[in-house]
């Protein structure tokens, strides 16, 4: 057994020159710390793409990488890192990493630290361990979960970031050519109304075509009610985060009196957030995030989920491809995955920062069945990476 000898956190930003959903609305402008808030969401972005990356390193030299949310504040993610979780994972088996997640999740389970930055902190750890392990034994990590058990993952094409809903239509279609027939438009910068935003595009996308709106979590119960009644004469696949996440009932509610799926679930982090929803009959499809999670919860998530009869449909968000890895190599090991979130506009940007060995043409996600995550980062992700603490 090699045990883990370092762990070492980085920040890594990439200039971006459109923001992430497009271009900044009137009343958006970025503040002096490069922040601005999206006035559809009241959320706060960045105007560059960030992550936290995590390395972690055996005795014997192997390295492992995991990744996590770095959007906003990312140094208080890397201090949990190198201050408080890297000395109680020195001197561990990489192959103990789901006993590793509940022995640092219980280091502050009484203090109220169940999720957060920390829980980040604790998912980034996690899915090194995971790339560890596999590189150790040359493995894939889906082969390290059971084997696989998906033979294919389509990927939906998430947001359309132009201007005008006629681009945005235009740019839809562009993709449904490229072999995609799923698609979600984000309610935020639906500037003509989301009810507008689905009639054009079922126009130009055809009958057959999967079409999805994420709410934003901006409504009421009562106003996602009329607002997903109002979309669904146009075929809705299904309505994402309609309200407010602290509101389980009230999304039980929702999930009760509409005909569309729900789905929910890119914001939690642990199987007790998701239980919650589940126990409520409040989501239909759950949306994990791997950058949040970690293989280990992101596991748990998915396999109550299908016990239950939810759908698995991952989430994907701003990264360099570290943590896509990581859901792709889950995802393709897991029942009940009915695909997984495709995030265009980071993953064709973000291609010279890890090698090849992952992505998604005509629709289908494909992944790399050599050891661990299946990729690495390249001399260009390296070259970005910034260490805060030694
Ligand atoms: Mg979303």
């Amino acid at each position: 057994m090699s045990r883990i000898a370092k762990v070492e956190s980085y920040i890594l930003t990439v200039p971006r020159d459109e923001p992430y959903l497009g271009a900044l609305r009137t009343g958006e402008e970025p503040n002096r710390r490069g922040y601005f808030v999206r006035k559809g969401n009241k959320t706060v972005y960045p105007t560059v793409d960030r992550s936290v990356l995590v390395r972690v390193e055996t005795e014997d030299g192997v390295v492992g990488w995991g990744e996590t949310y770095g959007i906003v504040a990312p140094k208080a993610t890397t201090a949990i890192v190198e201050d408080l979780l890297a000395e109680f994972v020195i001197g561990r088996d990489p192959f103990d990493a789901s006993e590793i997640h509940d022995d640092l999740y219980n280091l502050m389970r009484v203090r109220g630290y169940g999720g957060g930055f920390y829980l980040d902190a604790l998912g980034a750890v996690d899915i090194a361990l995971w790339d560890a392990s596999g590189r150790t034994v040359g493995k894939p990590i889906y082969e390290l979960l059971g084997g696989r058990k998906q033979e294919k993952v389509p990927g939906y094409v998430s947001g359309l970031p132009k201007r005008t809903l006629e681009e945005r239509a235009a740019f839809a279609k562009e993709w449904q050519d490229r072999g995609f027939d799923k698609f979600k438009f984000a309610a935020p910068v639906a500037d003509e109304g989301i009810v507008r935003e689905i009639e054009e595009l079922r126009e130009v996308l055809g009958s057959e075509a999967s079409i999805s709106c994420d709410m934003h979590w901006a409504h009421t119960p009562d106003s996602a009610i009329a607002a997903i009644k109002e979309m669904e004469p146009y075929g809705l696949w299904f309505a994402e985060a309609p309200i407010a996440t602290e509101d389980v009932k009230g999304l039980g509610k929702v999930a009760h009196l509409v005909d569309t799926p729900i789905g929910a679930g890119e914001e939690w982090r642990t199987l007790y957030e998701a239980r919650l929803r589940y126990d409520a009959n409040a989501v239909h499809i759950v949306q994990p995030e791997m950058g949040h999670t970690g293989i280990t919860e992101f596991v748990r998530i998915s396999k109550v989920a299908h016990e239950r009869g939810i759908q698995i449909l991952p989430h994907a968000t701003i990264g360099s491809g570290i943590f896509l890895a990581a859901s792709l190599q889950a995802s393709f090991a897991l029942e009940g995955i009915i695909g997984h979130e495709y995030q265009h506009s980071i993953v064709e940007r973000n291609h010279n920062l890890i090698t090849k060995g992952i992505g998604c043409s005509d629709g289908l996600y494909f992944l790399s069945d050599t050891g661990g995550l299946g990729i690495e980062p390249t001399e260009e992700m390296i070259s970005r990476l910034e260490r805060q603490h030694a």
